[in-house]
């Protein structure tokens, strides 16, 4: 427990923003995104955003997978979970966002089978204890989620199971972050990089963002002197008029990743195109499952026509998630869209950032 009191020491954290505050003196503002859900919770717990001076901002990014996964893949997921024998698995989050015209949660209240597991092996177990049901697993995530996923399928391919699948919607990070900078819709000096993604991938794949973009990136954890340091690393960078990616979590993120993980993602999984929510189609950008493994891939299994999605029009989630507006400028918070009664998919999710804003009280 000493381990974690002391990355959130108070004193200590005063210290690294009177250091920041210290450097940034006369210095030009500087914009850096925190990518990753977990980081925009952890600042707005912490009252980061306060202890740092106002040439300091901070915008959150489309890090959270809850938020990026777009309408059309509930839209498949829900007309998946009418089929008779088909009963969808899924991580709690995913259930309440709504989809063009509801929630899978709204679906298993008029007798869909929705059941929330905690592990995709929990979901390969229940398969194999239900033989006359189909078991679709929801596999949605970032490159953290995506080794847990290929090990249930490989797992369920080991057990020779008939009725597992995964419906995939698994998310790669750089190529998203690659596609948000280029789009040039966001003037950012710099990224804290998602720790929990860079301990599977390690610091290789976002080199473009310095070589590239001249952008720095600094990798931080998730206790108050963890994102302060990264921060006080940034400011550093961008006053030496450097662009590199850093490591402040080398407790845990090692340079090359973890490769245990990045072979079981190439077991089973291969890039394709992929639509995030904001940030439309972006190249290589998803995983879809090999042919190889075919018979596990729910779209493959079972081919659905879908009418196109409706979204809200009023719901800003695909602004918010590209860190153009806070979730305050969106005529729909906290007035008819709150964690009880969520419009978007930024208000459902834990990581959400309208989420973050509502518990934690948002300011700017
Ligand atoms: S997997 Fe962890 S580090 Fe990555 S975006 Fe999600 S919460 Fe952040
Ligand atoms: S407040 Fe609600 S409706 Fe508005 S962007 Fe956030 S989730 Fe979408």
């Amino acid at each position: 427990m000493k381990f974690i009191d002391e990355f959130r020491d108070k004193s200590l954290s005063l210290k690294l923003a009177s250091e920041i505050e210290r450097l940034m003196e006369g210095v030009s503002p500087l914009s850096f995104m925190e990518v990753c859900g977990t980081h925009t919770m952890a600042i707005f717990r912490n009252g980061i955003k306060a202890l740092l001076p106002e040439a300091i901002k901070l915008v959150s990014g489309p890090g959270c997978p809850v938020c990026v996964t777009p309408t059309s893949y509930i839209d498949y997921a829900i007309a998946l979970s009418r089929l008779p024998q088909v009963v969808i698995t899924t991580f709690g989050d995913m259930v309440r966002v709504p989809g063009s015209d509801r929630s899978l949660d709204e679906e298993k209240g008029e007798g869909a089978q929705v059941k929330v597991v905690y592990s995709p092996l929990d979901a390969v177990e229940f398969a194999e204890k239900n033989e006359g049901k189909e078991v679709v697993f929801l596999g949605v995530g970032f490159e953290t989620t995506a080794p847990t996923v290929a090990a249930s399928i490989i797992e369920a391919k080991r057990r020779g199971l008939p009725n597992f699948s995964v419906l995939s919607a698994h998310k790669l990070m750089p190529p998203a972050m690659r596609a948000l900078v280029a789009s040039g819709e966001i003037g950012l000096d710099g990224f804290i990089l998602p720790a929990h993604v860079t301990t599977i991938i390690g610091l290789r794949p976002y080199r473009f963002l310095a070589d590239e973009f001249g952008l720095s990136a600094v990798v931080a954890g998730f206790e108050p002197i963890d994102i302060l340091e990264g921060i006080l690393m940034l400011v550093r960078q961008r006053i030496e008029g450097r662009a590199d990616i850093e490591n402040q979590y080398r407790r845990v993120v090692r340079p090359e990743g973890n490769k245990r993980a990045q072979e079981l993602i190439a077991e089973v999984f291969t890039p394709t195109d992929a639509e995030w929510r904001g940030l439309g189609v972006v190249p290589q950008s998803g995983l879809k499952i090999k042919e190889k493994y075919a018979q596990f891939d729910a779209e493959r299994r079972f081919k659905i026509e879908l009418p196109p999605v409706k979204d809200n029009p009023a719901c800003r989630c695909g602004e918010v998630i590209k860190g153009l507006i806070p979730p305050l400028d969106c005529p729909l918070y906290q007035k008819v869209c709150t964690p009880e009664h969520p419009i978007g998919p930024c208000m459902v999710s834990s990581e959400g950032t309208c989420a973050a804003y509502y518990k934690y009280g948002g300011f700017e």
